[in-house]
């Protein structure tokens, strides 16, 4: 894994970028070249106006050094203006906050993390947004290692909600990077997203099965299941989505052990699969169930478990076709990528006890499973330069629905 961070060069910038990201967007950084005492004091003059509300990030202080400051969006222009006005060279350091934010944090959201990297962002996210985002233990793992979802709230008690997980079989890694970037993309509050947080929460779980995640990383990249012991059975684990209770122990599942795809000695058996569950449960008020897979390119709909139609089939399907081709659209409107749209049993395979089929059958009638990029190509080991773009485009495809549960949920 090439990791950029380690060879990242200190940069001032950085640093002063990765704060309050949130109040940054849209705003502009200016790099104002002077060149004579004079133009220093106009600068200063500038700096004084407290109402510009500058930030300098490199001060006026001789015409031997250039100047750097963040403006605020609203002020850009009188800025400008103002520096054309005296004659005063300037270029544009940074067109958009915004748009430098993926990499201007220090943690870099163009590569693998290990878990404790992801865990330790979670908590940098929820104590510098505190305002709207929280962190929440929703339970342990098996080797008891804890579930952090975060929730993303700007208020209201027990708004409607929608879920989101990544993760679930371990070895699918862009889907954890995937998931974190979400989580960065919700907080910078585009329009969009807050028309979206003003009526119902966000709860994303990045790591729904942190031992497999670490096993990737200190044993088997290939590593798919959880890692709780099979009594009687050398072989560990069980594929936490075949473990929930929806058509358990039907076709697509395995009774071995030893099967990458074994579906646990009962419904439910695993805790990872349990705290959700609960949670979902305790909760009460969840719209929407959206989880993240790898690889393929597919957005499917229930059923897995069986390969008939839901029972409201006519009237859910008629709904969901709308929902799902323009979440399809948008997905390919930033780089072409395709995507087909099924459900799992007619797009897949026939799989039971998965997480979308318990969640649909539990009455969330949004419950819809990604499988993100590629197609094979690279299939889990994607490169990590897709990362970025594979979350900016899956983002694009889970907000049309969230809007949509949005216009739609009571
Ligand atoms: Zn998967």
């Amino acid at each position: 894994i090439n990791n950029l961070n380690n060879k990242r060069v200190p940069d001032p910038l950085f640093e002063a970028v990765s704060e309050n990201l949130l109040i940054y967007c849209r705003d502009q950084v200016l790099r104002i070249k002077t060149r004579n005492e004079e133009e220093v004091k106009q600068l200063q003059l500038l700096e004084s106006l407290e109402h510009l509300e500058l930030d300098f990030w490199i001060n006026p202080s001789t015409a031997a050094l250039p100047v750097d400051v963040r403006i605020p969006a609203n002020n850009v222009q009188a800025v400008k203006a103002f520096l054309e006005s005296q004659g005063i060279e300037y270029s544009i350091l940074i067109e958009d906050l915004q748009q430098r934010e993926r990499s201007s944090n220090s943690f870099n959201y163009g590569t693998y993390h290990t878990l404790d990297d992801i865990y330790a962002e979670l908590d940098h996210l929820a104590s510098e947004y505190s305002s709207f985002v929280s962190k929440h233990k929703i339970g342990e793992s098996y080797e008891k290692r804890p579930l952090y979802v975060l929730k993303f709230s700007t208020g209201g008690s027990n708004r409607p909600a929608i879920w989101l997980d990544a993760g679930i079989h371990s070895r699918e890694w862009v889907t954890q990077a995937s998931a974190i970037w979400i989580a960065k993309k919700v907080i910078s509050a585009d329009p969009s997203v807050t028309s979206l947080l003003n009526k119902m929460d966000i709860f994303l779980l990045t790591v729904t099965n942190p031992d497999g995640y670490v096993f990737t990383h200190t044993t088997n990249r290939m590593w798919r299941k959880t890692r709780s012991r099979n009594p009687g059975s050398v072989c560990v684990g069980v594929d936490p989505n075949r473990n929930w209770d929806a058509g358990f122990g039907g076709p697509g599942a395995s009774s071995n052990p030893c099967s990458d795809s074994y579906r646990g000695p009962s419904a439910n058996s695993e805790v990872e699969v349990r705290s959700v569950v609960n949670f979902i449960k305790n909760h009460g008020n969840i719209q929407a169930f959206l989880t993240l897979h790898s690889y393929s390119q597919l957005l499917m709909y229930p059923y897995g478990y069986k390969c008939t139609p839901p029972a409201d089939y006519a009237e859910l399907v008629r709904h969901h076709d709308l929902v799902l081709a323009s979440s399809l659209l948008s997905i390919r409107s930033l780089y072409g990528t395709t995507f087909t749209v099924g459900s799992i049993c007619t797009t897949i395979y026939q799989a039971s006890g998965g997480s979308i089929d318990w969640s649909y059958d539990y009455g969330i009638k949004y419950s819809f499973a990604f499988e993100l990029r590629d197609t094979g190509r690279y299939g889990f080991v994607l490169p990590a330069s897709q990362i970025i773009p594979t979350a900016e485009e899956t983002w694009l495809g889970l907000k049309k629905i969230m809007e949509h549960v949005r216009d739609n949920s009571s």
